[in-house]
């Protein structure tokens, strides 16, 4: 099975990365589509929002440091066709241990290119920690694509124009030359202002045919299903958080020909 690898990421926290990486490799998963969810950052959110406890020794940690073997890291998740790399504090230390490392930001690139040998995946989403530190430019160097989580507020064009730059730094030092930049999920749309309207129609006028049609709302469904340790759609499966996660899928689904087209049957 070939793998494609998408990282989702933002120097900003809080702007919905986790969130996104979580419900949209469930919604992929639920599409029967084998998942493989990797969490890098030290935070661990998407580990504890799956419903996996952290563990000390699972994570990327060692793998990233030439020790161990990154499959042996994968666990199961509670979600069918979902399964996790977790993370864990220690993470926070391969920030800084990455840096004294040969090849630094392609470490991760070579620890994936392992689970890919595997075949047992068809996608692999990267969830990555904000700041463009060590980890996160590890994750633009693994990718096939890099999607933006983008918040609808104020000065948010800002904010992408600095993560484009960093894409380009990853390619110009030849890491990675064929990262694309596969689309920017707009998320925390709020429907009651008409400042979620101009940032997305702002972030459309620039970057037109990257800009995901599905923008994700701003709900208090979507943060409260992390603290029960469950995605969106075993926490409130016909909510507007739920369906919009499931229609990013599929958009990605098409965009990426995550599926083969089925042969069509003769009659
Ligand atoms: P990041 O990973 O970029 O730091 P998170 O996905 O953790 O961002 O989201 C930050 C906070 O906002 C979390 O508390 C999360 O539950 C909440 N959140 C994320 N997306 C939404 C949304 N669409 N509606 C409401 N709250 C959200
Ligand atoms: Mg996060």
């Amino acid at each position: 099975m070939r793998t494609t690898v998408f990282t989702i990421a933002n120097q900003k926290g809080g702007v919905g990365k986790t969130t996104t990486a979580v419900n949209l490799a469930a919604a992929l998963a639920a599409r029967k589509i084998p998942t493989l969810l990797v969490d890098l950052d030290p935070q661990a959110n998407a580990t504890s929002a799956i419903g996996v406890e952290k563990q000390q020794g699972k994570s990327l940690y060692d793998p990233l440091l030439g020790e161990g073997s990154a499959t042996d890291m994968i666990v199961e998740t509670p979600v069918k066709n979902l399964w996790l790399i977790p993370s864990e504090e220690d993470m926070a230390a391969a920030e800084i241990e990455l840096a004294q490392t040969e090849n630094y930001l392609a470490r991760l690139r070579g620890v994936l290119q392992s689970i890919k040998d595997t075949g047992r995946f068809r996608v692999i989403i990267l969830d990555c920690p904000p700041a463009l530190g060590m980890l996160s430019m590890n994750g633009l160097g693994a990718a096939d694509h890099l999607l933006i989580a983008l918040q609808c507020e104020y000065m948010a064009l800002e904010g992408l124009g600095q993560i484009l730059r960093n894409v380009n730094r990853i390619k110009e030092a030849g890491i990675n030359d064929a990262l694309d930049l596969g689309g920017i999920v707009m998320t925390m749309y709020d429907v009651r202002t008409n400042l979620s309207r101009q940032v997305v129609d702002e972030v459309r006028k620039h970057l037109p045919e990257k800009v995901f049609d599905t923008v994700i709302p701003r709900t208090v469904r979507l943060s409260e299903a992390p603290s029960f340790g469950k995605t969106i759609f075993d926490y409130d499966p016909l909510s507007p958080g739920a369906s919009a996660y499931k229609n990013l899928a599929k958009e990605l689904i098409t965009r990426f020909e995550l599926i083969e087209p089925k042969e069509t049957p003769t009659s």
